[in-house]
């Protein structure tokens, strides 16, 4: 049976997620900021949490596991290779060992950069990513733990995955992110339209989760560096994309 999802705000635009495997007693917080939100969750929809996942050891996405799991007993999942990072970790997990979440196959993304631990959850049979601060909607997370080549090189991992699939990020950056995509690649419809419904979305306070992979190869700057009007913005028409990748994030963490 499908998993039902719960997009939980915490913190000032930080996302938590709740899956919730019907019938199955299962259920699971995907990057838990801080526990009230999710405790107040679990009680408005009737849920007990029995997993918490980590997307990366940063404590805007772990700062809820220790008293979570105090509270719940969940056993708390997250990279292997970072296991030193993430408070509380019982399971690690890498590409090489994925998860089972129920009846769920859950494979791992290694995908470095942001922070040279951070994994991708993807569910499969349900057509879902969780990406944390690797990809954002229209946007990527900052280079703090990698170069611009890995984390191109985890993004183009990301790019792999199918169109139709279901994206979750980490942070609701998603209106300051298409304003700058939109001074690299004005001419781009999708793009113009996608920034449009965002701004709407916004100014009425919901929330702009969950994109897919699709929409984001064809409006997200750091999924384009092919693209022949980033490259003319930039005036890198013969560059690599991982230099045109480069110039785009250095001017992000500028805009
Ligand atoms: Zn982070
Ligand atoms: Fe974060």
């Amino acid at each position: 049976m499908s998993l039902s999802i719960t997009i939980v705000p915490c913190l000032k635009d930080n996302y938590a997620y709740l899956l919730a495997a019907p019938g199955t007693g299962l259920c699971a917080v995907v990057d838990p900021s801080e526990p009230e939100p999710v405790l107040k969750a679990l009680k408005e929809h009737g849920l007990s949490l029995t997993h918490i996942l980590n997307t990366h050891h940063h404590w805007d996405h772990t700062g809820g596991n220790l008293a979570l799991k105090k509270e719940t007993g969940a056993e708390i999942v997250g990279p292997g290779k970072d296991r030193d990072r993430i408070p509380g970790i019982d399971t690690g997990v890498d590409e090489s060992a994925p998860w089972q979440f129920g009846s769920h196959q859950v494979s791992i993304l290694e995908i470095p950069a942001h922070t040279c631990g951070h994994i991708a959850f993807v569910f499969r049979d349900e057509n879902v990513v969780f990406t944390g601060d690797t990809l954002f909607a229209m946007g990527c997370g900052r280079l703090f733990e990698g170069d611009a080549a890995t984390m191109w090189a985890s993004l183009s991992k990301l790019k792999t995955l199918p169109d139709s699939m279901r994206v979750y990020c980490g942070h609701e950056y998603t209106l300051s992110n298409a304003r700058f995509a939109m001074t690299l690649e004005p001419g781009n419809t999708e793009l113009a339209a996608r920034t449009k419904t965002v701004t709407a979305l916004r100014e009425k306070g919901e929330t702009t989760m969950p994109t897919t992979i699709g929409l984001e190869k064809k409006t997200n700057p750091f999924l384009r560096p092919g693209s022949p009007e980033i490259r003319a913005t930039l005036g890198m028409q013969n560059a690599d994309d991982v230099a045109v990748f480069a110039e785009i994030r250095s001017r992000k963490d500028n805009f």
